[in-house]
């Protein structure tokens, strides 16, 4: 296999920078642009060892670094690597990787070294997307999950199940295979509990997935009432910053503003929308069409009222637009007199909530009613799941061939199309764990990392 180097570090300036070399030619490739004060050789050193240096190019110069050496199969790759830190200029780094490529090193190519650790057995295929959701971990719940992830914990359930398959597998292939040896038949009762456990078992790894989902992506939220009940203010007080116009002039939100903010543990992709009303105000109307359409491509729709004052027509009417999405009613303004009829709300909203934008009164009971329309708890956090599509894909095609197993051994006993569904089955887990994949997969999968992981 080629050697691989690339910048690890982001493309900006910053303190350190560090270029990867991994590869059968890495320490070769380092020997030849670094080299370290007081005599030692690149090629003398042992695997995680480091030195102070410099890093050239021919007789130029380019940077005092050092220089860590890790050998196979201790590495992140299982291949020898070498990573040289440099000061943190956008232009250092690149002319450090400009000569790793001129001695023996090609361009890495987006999660090649993820990649390489994949094929060189350090990671299954579930740590590998691992390292892909710890690196864009935004918060404490996804960094936790992205770790659990790492250390292995859905490989190890998956294996599990993929192990008692194999055993039904081959407990019927040793009885149809030897017919005349004296191989008790398996009791096809046995084979249908032992199959239900497994499904049990795979089932809770996507049970939680859409929470784990929204712990780990956020929710998309839009933000949706009629004019000057509060929604820019619900919005601003949740970002915490001026970010939206809050006037008491009807109509002065026209576009949708956007903020990722965080709710006690939940991320809201959170979307501040136009007034819906009947107007005639022509760039009004439009951004009362786009408010419309934020609110059906939400998954959670947060309803604002004025508390106030009574419920309003165009309360009605939005009301009736958004009745089959993730809702929660919001009766702003508890600071003032409350006139709004909430029990008529009632009838639409399993979740209603009193606030009070304007002094942060209520964000609590807010996120409260978030969390129980999301289903989630403090275990949220710890249950082990599928961590993204790819995974929950391969789960639900082995329940499905599992389903249709346990349906074949109850009304038929024919072991011959048993064997092939429960085959199917493994096959999915194996994809999953990235056991048995097509190159294909393998690139989907790392195309989505980035230049240097
Ligand atoms: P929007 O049109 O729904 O975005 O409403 P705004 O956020 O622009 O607010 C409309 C008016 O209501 C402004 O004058 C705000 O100061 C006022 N307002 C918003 N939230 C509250 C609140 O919780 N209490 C009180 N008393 N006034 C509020
Ligand atoms: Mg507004």
């Amino acid at each position: 296999m080629s050697t691989i180097a690339a910048v690890s570090t982001p493309n900006a300036v910053g303190g350190i920078a560090v270029i990867r070399i991994s590869g059968e030619k890495a320490i070769n490739t380092a020997e030849a642009i670094f080299r370290p004060y007081g005599g030692k050789t690149v090629a003398d050193m042992a695997g995680y060892t480091c030195a102070y240096g410099v890093a050239h190019d021919g007789d130029e110069i380019i940077d005092d670094c050092i220089l860590t050496v890790f050998r196979a199969p201790h590495s992140y790759t299982g291949e020898d690597t070498c990573e040289i830190s440099c000061h943190g200029g956008l232009y250092v780094s690149k002319r450090i990787l400009r000569a790793a490529l001129k001695y023996g090193a090609v361009n890495a190519e987006a999660g090649e070294f993820t990649k390489r650790a994949f094929l060189n057995g350090k990671l299954d295929l579930t740590q590998a997307e691992a390292v892909m959701d710890i690196i864009s971990a935004r918060g404490e719940a996804e960094l936790r999950m992205a770790e659990q992830l790492r250390e292995g914990a859905t490989y190890k359930k998956v294996r599990k199940c993929s192990d008692r398959l194999l055993k039904i597998l081959s407990g019927i292939a040793a009885w149809t295979d030897y017919p005349d040896e004296d191989i008790p038949e398996i009791e096809p009762s046995v084979i249908e509990t032992e199959l239900s456990g497994i499904r049990d078992e795979l089932f809770s790894l996507i049970r939680s997935y859409d929470s784990g989902r929204i712990l780990r992506e956020g929710v998309a939220t839009a933000i949706v009432g009629r004019p000057n009940v509060g929604k820019s203010t619900l919005f601003n007080c949740l970002s915490g910053c001026e970010r939206s116009i809050v006037t008491d002039i009807a109509g002065t939100t026209r576009d949708v503003v956007e903020e990722t903010v965080r709710l006690g543990d939940i991320v809201l992709r959170l979307s501040d929308t136009a007034g819906i009303h009947r107007t005639d105000d022509r760039i009004e109307g439009i951004g009362i069409d786009i408010a419309q359409k934020t609110a059906e491509n939400a998954e959670l729709v947060i309803a604002v009222f004025d508390g106030n004052c009574p419920l309003t027509a165009d309360d009605f009417n939005l009301i009736k637009s958004i009745k089959n999405k993730k809702c929660i009613a919001v009766i702003n303004k508890s600071d003032q007199q409350q006139v709004i009829e909430s029990d008529a709300l009632k009838e639409f909203f399993i979740q209603i909530v009193y606030i009070s934008a304007k002094n942060g009164d209520g964000i609590e009971q807010l996120e409260s009613a978030v969390k129980q329309i999301f289903e989630i708890s403090p275990e949220s956090f710890s249950v082990v799941s599928a961590a993204n599509e790819r995974q929950k894909l391969c789960i639900e095609r082995a329940i499905s061939s599992v389903d249709e197993g346990i349906e074949i051994i109850r009304s038929s006993e024919m072991y011959d199309a048993l064997n092939v569904v429960l085959d199917d089955a493994e096959q999915a887990l194996l994809e999953l764990t990235g056991e048995k994949i097509t190159d294909s997969v393998v690139d989907e999968v790392f195309s989505r990392f980035c230049v240097g992981k």
